[in-house]
C-alpha cells in the first residue's frame, strides 16, 4: 500500500528519480542523498510501513536478506572493510523519514564508526530488573 504524501513511497515506486542500485517488485535500494560515507545505501520497501513495528511478516523476513546482498556488493565494489546495517524507529532514535528503510553504510579500517556512544557502567541488580521488565513485555 502506498501513502500519498510520502517521499519514500514516491522514490521506491519510481515517481521520483533516484540513484538506484537494486530493484525488484518489492524493494528499491538507492544511494542516500546526504550520505554518511560515499556509497551509503537505503533499502526501501515499495509498500508503505511507518517503521519496523508496522512491517509485515514477509518484509521482516526478506529485508535482512537484501541487506546481506547490498553489504556484500559494497565490500566488493567499494573495497570497504565492513558495513553497518542501521534502522531507526521513532524521532527519538533519529528517524526522519517515516517510511521503513534500512541503511547500509560502508566502513573503512581506521575510519569513522557507527558506535560512538559513551558506555555506561552496568550494575548486576539493575540489569536483572531491566531484563525482567523487557521479558515481561514480550
Ligand atoms: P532516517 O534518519 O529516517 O533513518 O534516514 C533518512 C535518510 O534518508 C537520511 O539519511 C537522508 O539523508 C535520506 N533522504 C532523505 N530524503 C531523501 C531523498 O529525497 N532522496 C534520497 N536519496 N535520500 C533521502
Ligand atoms: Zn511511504
Amino acid at each position: 500500500m502506498k501513502k500519498d504524501d510520502c517521499i519514500f513511497c514516491k522514490i521506491a515506486n519510481g515517481e521520483i528519480p533516484s540513484d538506484t542500485v537494486y530493484e525488484d517488485d518489492k524493494y528499491r535500494a538507492i544511494l542516500d542523498l546526504s550520505p554518511a560515507v560515499k556509497g551509503h545505501t537505503l533499502i526501501i520497501p515499495k509498500d508503505h510501513f511507518d517503521d519496523l513495528l508496522s512491517a509485515d511478516e514477509e518484509t521482516l523476513e526478506s529485508v535482512l536478506k537484501l541487506a546481506q546482498r547490498i553489504g556484500a556488493a559494497q565490500l566488493k565494489a567499494l573495497k570497504c572493510d565492513g558495513f553497518n546495517v542501521v534502522q531507526n524507529n521513532g524521532e527519538a532514535a533519529g528517524q526522519t523519514v517515516h517510511h521503513l528503510h534500512v541503511h547500509i553504510i560502508p566502513r573503512y579500517n581506521g575510519g569513522a564508526k557507527m558506535v560512538a556512544w559513551e558506555q555506561l557502567k552496568s550494575e548486576p541488580e539493575e540489569q536483572q530488573k531491566i531484563a525482567g521488565e523487557i521479558k515481561a513485555a514480550l
